[in-house]
């Protein structure tokens, strides 16, 4: 039995990497500042641009750090570690925590139930918590599932309650929402053009500082290299993959996001989705639900929707996009001409 493990790459990756000036003007917006931490499973770097912005990345950085010390399923000092092993007594949480908890309710509902918090045991199951990768049995997966189910989380303003068997995990939303977070920090610090990267997911502020539009690579799930550049304005783009991290055993490959119905690897024919929005939470959670979901319904939820646009790449090649990004969606030269579908309302 072989198994080849691998796992996180950058999903979106930033064109606009030029140092120092812009343009032919010399003026105070020009000056660029970048801090760099590891945070959340990822490499989070925040991108300010404009004078005196060391204060506001210093704010930046210290909000990660704390939503790190919420979030971390591991860590057990963090406020999700203490709702998971609180042997079913209710646990008093953070405002943020509180909010992301009743948001990811929200999203299961909104999303028929693929956006489940509640699979933690489930990925645990499979490896996916610990990097030592194994396939479960179909009766071990059923068994688990039966503890699952985010119907069974009581949530009352900051006060949370699970029960004994269940553990939940934020992964699918955590980066997204801190950078809403991070991006507000920066703002209220007068902020007025940054880009953060977390680990691929992108969240702007404002535009580029010479007022232009952010371009951002969108990364073949296929291989090394971005198959487009999309340009944006203030908004987040995230993207979610079976690429991301998955091992292969006997020939199949397994990844990590899963099907709450089956409690294993969805497997609807998407390769990879971003969605881009004014909402880094909600593109986060949308695109692990999506990629459940597959192209028809995925669809079908973005013509109910007004809050978010889409690519899709499918398992076979295919690009799909949603009409909102048609004009600022580009294919790069150096990719085989692949299909590429406009959707329309
Ligand atoms: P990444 O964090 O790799 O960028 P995602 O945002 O898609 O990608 O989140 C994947 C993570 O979400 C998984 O590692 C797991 O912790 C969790 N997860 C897996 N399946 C689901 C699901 N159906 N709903 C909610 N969370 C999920
Ligand atoms: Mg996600």
């Amino acid at each position: 039995m072989r198994k080849t493990v691998f796992s996180s790459a950058l999903a979106a990756v930033i064109l606009f990497t030029s140092c120092g000036k812009f343009g032919n003007s010399n003026s105070a917006d020009d000056v660029k500042n970048s801090k760099s931490i590891f945070a959340m499973d990822t490499y989070i770097t925040v991108t300010s641009y404009g004078e005196d912005t060391d204060k506001a990345l210093q704010a930046a950085e210290d909000k990660i750090t704390s939503l790190e010390k919420l979030w971390s399923v591991t860590d057990e000092t963090s406020e999700i570690y203490a709702i998971n092993h609180s042997g079913g007594q209710s646990v008093k949480v953070s405002p943020e925590t509180a909010d992301l908890l009743y948001f990811a309710l929200d999203m299961n509902k909104r999303t028929n139930g693929a956006f489940d918090i509640s699979l933690y045991p489930v990925l645990t199951a499979w490896g996916f918590t610990t990097d030592e990768y194994r396939v479960p049995g179909d009766k071990e997966i059923a068994d688990l599932l039966e503890s699952a189910g985010v119907e069974k989380i009581s949530l009352n303003n900051q006060t949370v309650q699970i029960p004994t068997d269940m553990q939940i995990d934020l992964g699918a939303i955590g980066k997204g929402y801190a950078g809403d977070l991070i991006a507000k920090e920066l703002r209220s610090n007068g902020v007025k053009s940054a880009l953060i990267d977390l680990g691929g997911n992108i969240q702007t502020v404002g535009t580029k500082p010479d007022k232009e539009k952010w371009k951002v690579g969108i990364r073949s799930p296929f291989g090394e290299g971005n198959f487009a550049t999309l340009e944006i304005g203030e908004c987040a783009i995230v993207t979610s993959g079976g690429y991301e991290r998955y091992f292969v055993e006997d020939g199949v490959t397994y990844w990590h996001i899963l099907d709450p119905k089956t409690g294993k690897p969805a497997d609807s024919g998407i390769a990879s989705v971003s969605v881009i929005g004014s909402e880094g939470r909600t593109c986060d959670a949308l695109s692990t639900s999506l990629f459940v979901l597959g192209l028809d319904k995925a669809t079908e939820l973005w013509r109910e929707s007004d809050d978010f646009e889409m690519i899709i790449v499918t398992s076979d090649g295919e690009i799909y996009i949603t009409e909102g990004i048609e004009d600022d969606f580009e294919l790069s030269n150096n990719f085989a001409d692949p299909k590429v579908s406009v959707i329309y309302r």
